[in-house]
């Protein structure tokens, strides 16, 4: 980043600053939450044809308070250390907001995923994994994966198959990595979880009228206006949830190619065949193309929803922002200092940290599943099932009535992974928001959203070092 700007990761050190002044914490535990405890910066060649590529590689682990370390592996042309160190101190406070027991960490390889063949890219994914685990940066206790911009199940079950060849006999060994394919030790949700604790964010943030009042807005998630920049793993998921399950509007797309916009409504399933056969999201029938990319994100909507990488919302175009609400899908979408053009402008800035959270929660789901050897589900669904069914037929007894057999069906129903994943992912976004708020309607000298949820992490992760009596 350019010296007018500050780095990503002096972006979250100054959000950290400006929170920590709120916690009365003593000053040394303050910078021990906030140093990166390992970096690992590595080099390594890679023969792709005939030439061999030196790949620029990191691993990062943020804070070793809770362990193993957890967080994604992104594959992208703008890797550096500096990103790498921001997106592991994230997920360290990521965790303690939804109250998953790890510690933040974050990989990052400097490729460009698209310039490489699969069969290059799972080369250059299998030597990155060996690399860890010769200095012992991975493992179901010491550190653990996951997908993040630019990888998904595809690499994961690389890393799962690379680590399993070295640690074979490892009885965990599968919890090394999560967001694997479902056949591979996966869980099922995983993929769309972060879209869907998107959703679920928003649905309880836009729930309380005072709050949206403020906004100039009627409270529910029902016909709010959308706007989705990055239409990948998390972007797509998040407004598609949206749509089906909040009957929210989507006007406007911003991609890689450009942006389009449409007043009544982007139908996102045709959508995804126009680009899948064009190529491209524009020249969508129906919709308008805009003349920049970055123009999608100063469209008139309640909601816009940040979802493609760090550093989107400058002081040089905040100042031009219209949304009610952003959602910080994505890590680090508002540099630091443009926050403060958005707060002023009485802009709901919800914060990544938290909001972003749903991809680790159930990657914390699929590694328990993993470490107890079973699939969510399998003990109680039978027993539940049957439990209703006695039930209805009692109730049908006493009153000598018929219960219908969809109805039945409907009520009976044991829970499968997937309805425990989704209610463990709800309960998670929805409790996670309410402390949050709690702390911003307390402590009248905050004035955001981001440094309510900092102040929830630094309670809870100092609370962590006071109770092991390193901080007494
Ligand atoms: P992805 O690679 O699946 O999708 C990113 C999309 O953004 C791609 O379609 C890409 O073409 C698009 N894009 C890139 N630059 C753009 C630009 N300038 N304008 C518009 N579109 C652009 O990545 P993802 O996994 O969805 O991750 C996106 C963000 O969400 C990242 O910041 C990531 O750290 C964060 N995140 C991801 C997860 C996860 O579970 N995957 C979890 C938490 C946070």
């Amino acid at each position: 980043m350019s010296s007018k700007h500050p780095s990503f990761f002096q972006s979250v050190e100054r959000n950290f600053d400006k929170a920590a002044i709120h916690t009365g914490l003593p000053k040394g535990l303050l910078e021990q939450i906030k140093v990166c405890n390992a970096v690992y910066q590595m080099r390594f060649p890679v023969k792709i044809g005939k030439d061999y590529h030196v790949i620029e590689a990191y691993r990062v682990q943020h804070s070793h308070h809770r362990l193993p370390t957890k967080g994604g592996i992104r594959y992208s042309m703008a890797v550096n250390q500096d990103e790498v160190m921001a997106l592991a101190a994230l997920m360290t406070y990521k965790c303690a907001i939804v109250d998953v027991p790890f510690g933040g960490a974050k990989g990052g390889l400097k490729i460009d995923p698209r310039s490489y063949k699969e069969a290059d890219l799972q080369k250059i994914t299998r030597r990155y994994t060996t690399e860890l685990i010769r200095k012992n940066f991975i493992g179901p206790g010491i550190d653990v994966p996951a997908p993040d911009y630019g990888t998904g199940s595809r690499e994961m079950a690389w890393i799962l198959d690379t680590y399993q060849t070295f640690k074979n006999g490892e009885i965990d060994s599968a919890g090394c990595v999560t967001g694997k394919p479902v056949n591979q030790h996966g869980i099922n949700g995983r993929t769309e979880a972060t879209g869907r604790g998107v959703f679920y964010s928003l649905r309880e943030v836009v729930s309380y009228k005072e709050d949206m009042a403020k906004l100039g807005l009627t409270p529910g998630i029902a016909g709010k206006t959308m706007v989705v920049q990055g239409l990948g793993n998390v972007g797509y998921y998040a407004a598609k949830i949206s749509i089906e399950e909040g009957d929210v509007k989507l006007i406007g797309v911003s991609e890689y190619e450009g942006a389009i916009y449409k007043e009544d409504g982007l139908d996102l399933d045709a959508l995804m065949k126009h680009r899948k056969k064009t190529g491209s999201i524009l020249d969508f029938p129906g919709a308008k193309n805009l003349k920049k990319r970055e123009d999608a994100l100063e469209l008139e909507c309640d909601i816009l929803v940040p979802a493609a990488l760090e550093n989107q919302i400058t002081k040089e175009n905040a100042p031009r922002i219209k949304a009610k609400i952003i959602a910080e899908a994505a890590n680090g979408p508002v540099m630091a200092d443009a926050e403060d053009i958005l707060l002023k402008k009485g802009i709901m800035v919800i914060p990544d940290m938290y909001i972003n959270a749903g991809g680790v929660t159930v990657s914390y789901f699929e590694w328990l599943k993993n470490l107890s050897h079973m699939r969510f589900g399998r003990m109680q669904k039978r027993f539940d099932h049957n439990t209703y069914m006695n039930l209805m037929t009692t109730v049908e007894e006493m009153t000598g009535k018929k219960i219908g057999t969809k109805e039945k069906l409907l009520i009976t129903r044991g829970a499968e992974e997937i309805d425990l994943v989704n209610s463990g992912l709800e309960e998670t976004m929805v409790y996670a928001y309410q402390e949050i708020r709690q702390i911003f309607k307390k402590k009248k000298d905050i004035k955001d959203l981001r440094t309510a949820a900092f102040v929830s992490a630094l309670n809870k992760i100092s609370s962590d070092y006071m109770t092991l009596g390193i901080f007494p």
